[in-house]
């Protein structure tokens, strides 16, 4: 129901959590958080309000790396931890977070699941971390992969994915569920709500849907979803928190 993401200098899972404490107000019944970094993803989950999670995270808090956090409104499956997400490919090197309804999950579980991928959760997301698992062995390129994923699930959706691969890299895409994204200064930031990214950055960028975003410490790059270039003023929230 909350999604957060951050690359930059600060510690990254301090940053998403404290994103996602903005974010409260959307209600939720689990929570988890990933951290990139070059060999593999952590991720630690946990049903429940974040303040269970927080109480997982002591030896991670100041853990540097591509972060994406997530608050889980349960639609398939209940609100269990491994249902949480962030969702994980089977290598542990890819996780991703979603928010909305993946509507042919099923037939893409079964898909999958001929081919041998072994499912963690009962979740209609956990298919869009195997699909992106794999399309990256097919392509070889995490962005390509995430695309390729992308055209064959229908339904609603905002997601968030980092990877060992690229572990100062963080990638976002949406249909029909909220992504927005903050503007920084040698760091940047996606989120649901701009509550998330006010105390950092007032430079805001409102996604629409198809829309396909790359982010690094560096910059932003913003595609529609087949990877023609997009140009989206971002504006300055002026309002207070
Ligand atoms: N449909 C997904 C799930 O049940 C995402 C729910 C949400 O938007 O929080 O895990």
């Amino acid at each position: 129901c909350g999604i957060t993401g951050y690359v930059g200098p600060r510690p990254g899972v301090r940053t998403v959590i404290e994103m996602l404490r903005r974010l409260e107000y959307r209600g939720y019944d689990s929570a988890g958080v990933a951290v990139a970094s070059e060999g593999d993803v952590q991720i630690v989950k946990a049903a429940g309000k974040l303040a269970v999670l927080e109480s997982q995270l002591q030896d991670h808090w100041e853990t540097h790396g591509a972060s994406i956090a997530h608050t889980r409104w349960a639609t398939h499956g209940g609100p269990t931890t491994p249902n949480a997400h962030p969702h994980f490919s089977h290598d542990g090197k890819i996780a991703l977070i979603h928010n909305g309804i993946i509507e042919n999950y099923q037939e893409l579980r079964a898909e999958l699941l001929a081919e041998g991928f072994v499912f963690a959760s009962e979740t209609d997301t956990e298919v869009m971390v195997h699909l992106v698992d794999r399309a990256f062995r097919k392509l070889g390129g995490m962005e390509a992969a995430i695309r390729e994923a992308l055209t064959l699930v229908t339904g609603a959706y905002s997601i968030a994915v980092c990877a060992s691969h690229e572990p100062e890299t963080l990638y976002c895409a949406k249909t029909a569920s909220p992504l927005i994204l903050g503007l920084g200064e040698g760091e940047n930031f996606l989120a649901s709500d701009i509550p998330a990214v006010m105390r950092y950055t007032r430079r805001v960028v409102v996604l629409e849907d198809g829309d396909f975003a790359k982010l690094t410490p560096e910059g932003v790059t913003l595609t529609s979803l087949t990877g023609a270039a997009i140009h989206r003023e971002p504006f300055q929230v002026t309002w207070d928190e």
